[in-house]
């Protein structure tokens, strides 16, 4: 579809080329016809000017004394007369010859007068006939249409009756002109009229041209730009469709399992509540099956979480302020951190995963671990996803390229369903989802290759795939990192089993790593947390409960800023949107004022979880920034940072 968009551009230069030819054919046609016909007004006009002399002479004869003429009459006064009268035309520049004839019979003509100084005609020599001689022998004067020849030379001649005082034909005064005369005189009128005309079709062009680019294009080339921006609304319009459709499939899924488990939790618990909890035996099965049914509620969950937060990352990488946060991380913690969550999820389908790194692959690199470690467990994830039966693989191993940067390559190798040839293309379309017939009990939203391609891109580097349909594919990454220490990952290379244990997390539609898990307690500590929704308000005291800390709720930002006048807390947790007064007021009020905990630090505490609210929340003066849903592990860490050192005692758990 949006190649119709390019192509919209060169559409208005299409049609004003067209335009233009259009103009230029019909000017050229119309300047064609124009000419055919003043050659013909030309031709006319000059056939005009012959018969005006011939007729001029003939009205300056006697026609009683012309048609009197005999041969004896040559040289007598009357014959000099008339000679004397016609002489003054001979004189014209323009024509050749002038004489008179007479009619003798049927196409026979005789001179009757030559004025010829040099070698005149002779009373009595024939003459040659020509249609327009026979009409002014009829009495109608006329001109040769084409030319004749004879002893002379080659004319076109205007003949004109000349009538007795009884109406009748007396002679015919003839004018010769040359031939040569007449062509001369028809094409350089004709060319004259040409050049005209081009002058006229050149500035006509001109100006149409100019009205084109200066009129037509503008608009043309707004409705081009309209066409373009149509074509953009209906695509956005269908992708925001398509999108919408499938994320209320695989949002529905998750939260359809969540329902559902809380509502068996809910029936079990009462069952357990309701009987008289005389058998242990039946306690336990109901306590185990609680513990089930949790189970399913925190994966659900999780689920449910991982595609919201794919939504904002690919949104952010969308609208380009996805930026990346190089540090140096540890590569055989990334591993086994990645390893532990796979395996367990390879471990549930009853596949082997292996993980195979070079021994010699450097233990401290620099780069965007996060980044790294999603575009890893994104493939690592559709491997499992997509493989009933055999194993996974990755392969992790590095190598320095020509211009010196390391290389980290990672090929994530599965024995699954594997992807057609001719559908190879399509796996890093955003919402691209292959074979729905065949995956359709798989979830997913077909945004995972889409944001790992562009992730990859992000850090300059690249994936390739090779798949054989029904065996299995072979998805390769390269990532450009900066070594910081040549230190080996492991001596033997880096396996599953001998990792530390891993927690994930979310944080910002992104992961939020937490390598090890770090506790602490802090009794003497008071925390305040202000939140409109009471059920909030339960997980976050319950999440913090095992810290000892002292925590007291607010559910409005009004009665927030109250307690925090009275009493001095050492952290306050400050949901946003609130009814009457918001977080963000709340905060500044409490911080304008001299209440006892003016310069505690607040953290925003929120489900606005979209790109730049952190940065938006951090600027307007929040000490940090945690959205919703609220990981346990997270918090603390969270709080950790900010709580007085002197009031935390650190635990590992
Ligand atoms: P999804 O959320 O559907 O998994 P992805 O963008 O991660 O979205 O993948 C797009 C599609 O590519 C998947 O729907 C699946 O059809 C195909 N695909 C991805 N990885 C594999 C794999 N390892 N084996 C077979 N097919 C795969």
């Amino acid at each position: 579809m949006f190649k119709d968009v390019q192509n919209s551009s060169n559409l208005s230069a299409k049609i004003i080329l067209m335009a233009e030819i259009v103009l230029l054919i019909s000017s050229m046609l119309f300047c064609g016809v124009s000419l055919y016909r003043a050659r013909l007004a030309i031709r006319k006009n000059i056939q005009q000017r012959m018969l005006d002399i011939a007729n001029c002479a003939a009205g300056s004869v006697d026609g009683d004394v012309l048609g009197a003429l005999k041969i004896d009459d040559v040289g007598s006064d009357e014959y000099n007369d008339l000679y004397r009268k016609l002489a003054v035309f001979r004189d014209n520049v323009e024509l050749e010859y002038i004489y008179s004839l007479k009619q003798t019979g049927e196409e026979e003509f005789i001179f009757t007068m030559d004025l010829d100084k040099y070698t005149p005609a002779s009373y009595g020599d024939p003459t040659e006939y020509t249609d327009a001689l026979g009409l002014a022998g009829d009495g109608t004067a006329a001109v040769d249409e084409v030319p004749y020849s004879d002893k002379w030379g080659q004319f076109y001649s205007a003949y004109s009756p000349v009538f007795d005082s009884k109406g009748n034909v007396a002679g015919i005064i003839v004018v010769d002109f040359s031939a040569e005369w007449f062509d001369n005189q028809l094409s350089s009128q004709t060319w004259s009229t040409v050049t005209s005309y081009l002058i006229i079709l050149l500035i006509s062009l001109l100006v149409a041209a100019a009205l084109l680019l200066g009129t037509v294009r503008p608009f043309v080339k707004m409705q081009g730009q309209l066409l373009e921006e149509k074509v953009r609304a209906e695509s956005a319009n269908h992708a925001k469709s398509d999108f919408l459709a499938n994320m209320s499939h695989e949002i529905r899924t998750p939260i359809n399992a969540m329902l559902g488990m809380n509502e068996m939790i809910l029936r079990e618990s009462r069952k357990s509540q309701s009987s008289d909890n005389s058998d242990p035996e039946e306690m336990r099965r109901s306590m185990k099956n609680i513990i089930g049914f949790a189970d399913d509620v925190e994966n659900a969950g999780q689920n449910l979480l991982a595609i919201i937060n794919d939504i904002l990352d690919f949104s952010k990488i969308d609208s380009g302020r996805m930026d990346l946060v190089e540090k140096p991380y540890r590569v055989s913690s990334m591993i086994s951190a990645i390893g532990n969550m796979v395996m367990l999820k390879a471990r549930d389908k009853g596949l082997d995963f292996i993980i195979d790194a070079d021994p010699l692959l450097p233990d401290e690199l620099c780069g965007d671990e996060l980044r790294v470690r999603q575009v890893l467990t994104n493939l690592l994830n559709n491997a499992v996803k997509y493989t009933d039966h055999g194993s996974v693989t990755m392969m992790l191993c590095g190598r320095t390229a020509d211009d010196g940067t390391f290389l980290l390559e990672a090929a994530i190798k599965d024995t699954g369903i594997g992807i057609r040839q001719e559908d190879l293309e399509k796996l890093f379309k955003r919402f691209q989802r292959l074979e729905m017939d065949r995956n359709s009990t798989v979830e997913g939203t077909g945004l995972g290759l889409a944001i790992t391609q562009r992730l990859l891109e992000l850090m300059d580097g690249n994936i390739s795939v090779e798949s054989l349909y029904g065996k299995g594919s072979v998805f390769t990454v390269t990532i450009p990192q900066k070594v910081v220490s040549e230190d080996i990952a492991t001596e033997e290379g880096a396996t599953v089993s001998d990792t530390p244990r891993a927690e994930n997390t979310q944080e910002t539609g992104t992961q939020q790593i937490i390598t090890e898990r770090e506790s602490f307690v802090a009794p003497t500590a008071r925390v305040l947390a202000v939140d409109d929704t009471l059920t909030n308000l339960t997980v976050v005291t319950y999440l913090l409960k095992d810290t000892k800390i002292a925590i007291d709720t607010a559910m409005s930002g009004a009665d927030a800023v109250e307690m925090a006048r009275k009493t001095h807390y050492d952290v306050i947790l400050m949901d946003q949107r609130m009814p009457g007064m918001d977080g963000t007021e709340a905060f500044h009020k409490i911080r304008s004022g001299e209440g006892a905990s003016s310069d505690s630090p607040v953290i925003c505490f929120t489900a606005d979880a979209v790109v730049g609210a952190r940065e938006r929340y951090l600027e307007e003066g929040f000490s940090d920034y945690i959205t919703k849903p609220i990981n346990g592990y997270a918090l603390e860490k969270m709080l950790m940072d900010h709580l007085p050192e002197a009031k935390i005692k650190r635990v590992t758990a």
